[in-house]
């Protein structure tokens, strides 16, 4: 049941709170909410987490410090694995994968594009590897088909001609956004407290038990209280800083992978190179772009990443001796994740060689930690924790989540968009084809002070222009819904455009320079963002 201490904060006038604040003064009500669960982190498995709760009647408050996916779950490539890249070397991790990969193509259609995959092999990559591949494929149940060059081809036509053979297993291509978005509506619509852009600065313990949590809210920075008896620790590469607050460890393996994106959708299928686990092995056809990855490099601190142009090369040239084209293909931005492994899985120096198996550590303080796993293999874990939160109330109800189609699925916006355009002045984002009407759903359902908010609902300024001539228009309506004042619609501009540029920084050259000259000519000379 969830409740507040007083009534809602009273509306403030224009100006006052930051008047408040130069005077060293901020006096403003705390709210508080009481809840049974707290989850720390709104990406798959926190979301995931927060559908099984609800579906089994517990109640709950999910707290996420920026967007959903915000993490490695929105930084990743977007593949619903099947399990063959663990096959070989990770076989518990690739028998998770296909059965959850089965369980999400049926509960999550409209998240999920039933691409298929090949395995392709080039030549230099041994047989020897292949029959491994294809031997440990079956001992973990995953389907496989072997494709002459020719017939791959006909398949991929962009794929290498220089290909010896493919095998064909059953990848997918799934959005993270949707996948985070839905499962956080199933608790919406169950009473779940679902609260983004508050991000949890303290851990309240009482007599050594962890009690509740401080949040800010990110944009006004109000702070609030939640009580709960117990609290979730679904922070992905942040789960060791989240940990200490309440005096507990999580040793991890921070593992940073960068993505190219390619301004095409230059294969229809996912391509995953037939070898052992490399950089830049995977390409995923996401709607209208491919993305192509990775990297795996150790970092110490899952905040202020950047990608080095050797990365980039290194993808490109890796992505291009699978498919040629990416050597040549205008790359519209660069982006990169952390992968929140488990210290202590893996004796090797390679962080590829930790298990994608997932962990979930009772901290014996109230707070129980959920780290490691895979985006595919989410609602498992989800599954996992929830059954360790039952158990700790002493109530049994049975998991759902896996024969329960996610809610929300009929009114996500989507494809045909013909079916939605009346008049060509109702698009606003002309390479992702989206609507006033689109738009506006999402400013008036979460009234958000984000561009990036409506962005992760609708992939406005996800495709070719990245936001270039869509992010100024959105953002007059925001204006005129009067969820963004002049001042804020400045600032919510400039760090919108500060995050775009530091994502195409590194892909900057030919074409996209020139597509970014012109969009720095509309921001800073047209609009004179510059003199504001
Ligand atoms: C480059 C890369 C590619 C990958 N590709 C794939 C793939 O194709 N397929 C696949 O299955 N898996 C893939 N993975 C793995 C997968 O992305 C992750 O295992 C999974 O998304 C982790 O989800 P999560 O919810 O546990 O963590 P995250 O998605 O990282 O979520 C943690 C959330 O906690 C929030 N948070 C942190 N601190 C606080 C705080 N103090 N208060 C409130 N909120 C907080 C963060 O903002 C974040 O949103 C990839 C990973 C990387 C890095």
């Amino acid at each position: 049941m969830i409740q507040y201490n007083c009534d809602p904060p009273p509306k403030v006038a224009e100006g006052y709170l930051e008047r408040r604040e130069q005077e060293g003064y901020m006096k403003l009500r705390i709210k508080m909410i009481k809840t049974d669960v707290i989850i720390i982190g709104g990406g798959a498995t926190g979301t995931g987490v927060a559908r099984d709760l609800a579906l089994r009647g517990i109640d709950h408050c999910l707290l996420e410090k920026k967007d959903f996916a915000a993490g490695a779950t929105g930084a990743c490539h977007g593949l619903l694995h099947s399990g063959g890249r663990y096959a070989v070397n990770d076989p518990e991790a690739a028998r998770e994968c296909i059965s959850e990969n089965q369980i999400l193509r049926k509960i999550g259609k409209k998240c999920v594009e039933f691409t298929e995959g090949l395995f392709v092999r080039l030549p230099g990559d041994t047989l020897e590897y292949r029959d491994d591949f294809l031997e440990s494929c079956h001992r973990t149940g995953i389907s496989t088909e072997i494709f002459s060059a020719s017939k791959a081809l006909g398949l991929v036509p962009n794929l290498n001609p220089a290909l010896e053979e493919a095998v064909k297993v059953p990848d997918c291509s799934i959005d993270p956004f949707r996948l985070c978005m839905l499962n956080a509506e199933s608790s919406s619509l169950r009473g779940g407290k679902i609260l983004t852009h508050h991000k949890v600065i303290e851990v309240i313990k009482e007599r050594g038990n962890c009690v509740g949590v401080k949040a800010q809210e990110q944009f006004s920075g109000e702070i609030i209280e939640i009580r709960g008896k117990v609290i979730i620790n679904a922070s992905g590469a942040w789960g060791s800083i989240v940990a200490k607050m309440s005096g507990s460890d999580v040793p991890m393996n921070l593992s940073k992978g960068s993505l190219i994106i390619a301004n095409h959708r230059l294969t229809s299928m996912v391509i995953n190179r037939l070898r052992p686990a490399s950089n830049g092995d995977i390409i995923v056809p996401n709607e209208t772009v491919s993305l192509a990855g990775t990297t795996s490099i150790h970092v110490n601190d899952p905040e202020n990443l950047s990608i080095s142009p050797e990365e980039i090369g290194l993808i490109t040239s890796e992505a291009s001796q699978m498919v040629p084209e990416f050597d040549s293909v205008r790359l519209i931005r660069s982006y990169t994740g952390v992968r929140p492994l488990l210290k202590g899985d893996s004796h090797s120096d390679d962080d590829r060689a930790i298990s994608r198996g997932f962990r979930i550590i009772d901290h014996k303080n109230g707070m129980f930690s959920i780290m490691g796993g895979k985006l595919t293999t989410y609602r498992l874990m989800a599954e996992k924790m929830t059954d360790r939160i039952m158990e700790h109330f002493g109530i049994n109800v049975p998991c759902t989540t896996a024969e329960k189609p996610l809610e929300g699925q009929n009114q996500l916006s989507g494809y045909p968009v013909s079916n939605r355009i009346e008049k060509l002045d109702d698009i606003i984002c002309e390479c992702e084809l989206v609507t006033r009407k689109d738009v506006e759903k999402v400013i008036d359902s979460v009234g958000t002070k984000y561009i990036g908010d409506i962005q992760h609902r609708t992939r406005l300024g996800m495709g070719p222009c990245q936001g270039g001539f869509c992010t100024y228009r959105a953002l007059g309506m925001m204006q005129e819904k009067g969820k963004v004042t002049s001042g804020e619609s400045i600032r919510v501009l400039r760090e919108f455009l500060d995050r775009r540029y530091r994502g195409i920084r590194p892909v900057l050259w030919g074409d996209q320079m020139r597509e970014e000259q012109l969009v720095e000519g509309i921001y800073l000379g047209i609009l004179g963002l510059a003199d504001k």
